[in-house]
């Protein structure tokens, strides 16, 4: 397969988000995404991916967390929802919810709790999922779940994918590495870097380079990674196939750190991106 280089790539953007910008339909015809979030002062990076959600149009996000954290989590996200989920066993009842289309697992969640709670997706009808951060580190102590395969976009930086494909991280062409990763385990990998890199279990991959964007390098900065979990989740809740949710997501992070600028923190990510959809018409 090609590599095709998508970088500024607004016609391909545009009709991705005209297809966002479609509005009517109850909320829950938007997607129901759930974001998993750890315990008591643990909350900031899955709070930052509900609002990456809801920006690009989830209908609803639910916030779940353990009994410990719903005080600070309640008084920090006023749009999203809020939930018990401390373990698996938590996680598979709140699943037994078929409009919850979309899971976020990872940012702040905790290395154990994301383990646990991996081994709780499956049953009849699992949802997307993105998987980041601790559910990357998770996947070194327990098997990545069969039924995520072609459900799942994986977001490692270059340290995450190293844990996780320990023999693929010497291979020389980024893009052979990830596009092995992505045949391993039957799911989207995107690797994340100053060019993020998006691969297809099909050899598909697609490169969005932010080199010479003058903003970009303001996205290495904490908590931007768990903003584009949440974008990615809240295009899966909202049906896009894993792969366009990696991609156009990829790119509309990108484009709210462009168009934000210097200065740039994760917080102001998800409130730059009307402004991007704006731009584009
Ligand atoms: P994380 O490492 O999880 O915090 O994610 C960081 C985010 O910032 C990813 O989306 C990276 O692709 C992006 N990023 C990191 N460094 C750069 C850079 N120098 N230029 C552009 N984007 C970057
Ligand atoms: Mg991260």
């Amino acid at each position: 397969a090609e590599l095709e280089v998508v970088d500024g790539a607004v016609e391909a953007a545009e009709i991705s988000v005209e297809r966002l910008r479609k509005g009517g339909g109850h909320k829950f015809d938007h997607g129901h995404a759930l974001v998993l979030a750890g315990g008591a002062g643990r909350g900031g990076a899955a709070r930052l991916a509900a609002y990456g959600a809801l920006r690009v149009g989830a209908g609803l996000v639910t916030v779940g967390c353990p009994a410990e954290a719903l005080g600070e989590n309640a008084a920090r996200l006023d749009a999203v929802m809020l939930r018990v989920i401390e373990d698996g066993v938590a996680l598979r009842e709140a699943l037994v919810d078929r409009r919850i289309r979309a899971l976020c697992m990872g940012p702040g969640l905790g290395v154990e709790r994301a383990a646990g709670m991996l081994g709780a997706v499956g049953g009849d009808h699992p949802p997307y999922a993105v998987l980041d951060a601790d559910a990357l580190t998770a996947l070194t102590t327990v098997p990545f779940p069969a039924a995520l395969r072609g459900r799942a976009v994986l977001t490692p930086h270059s340290g995450e994918f190293a844990r996780v494909w320990p023999d693929l991280a010497g291979v020389a062409s980024k893009v052979e590495a990830v596009r092995a990763a992505a045949a391993r385990v039957g799911a989207v990998v995107l690797l994340k870097g100053a060019d993020t890199l998006v691969a297809h279990p099909d050899g598909r991959c697609v490169l969005h380079s932010a080199r010479g964007a003058m903003a970009a390098p303001w996205l290495a900065t904490a908590g931007s990674g768990d903003v584009l979990a949440g974008i990615i989740t809240g295009l899966l809740a909202r049906g896009w196939s894993p792969f366009e949710a990696a991609e156009t997501g990829a790119w509309l992070h990108a484009a709210a750190a462009r168009r934000f600028g210097a200065g740039l923190i994760a917080e102001d990510l998800p409130e730059a991106l009307p402004g991007v959809f704006r731009d584009l018409g």
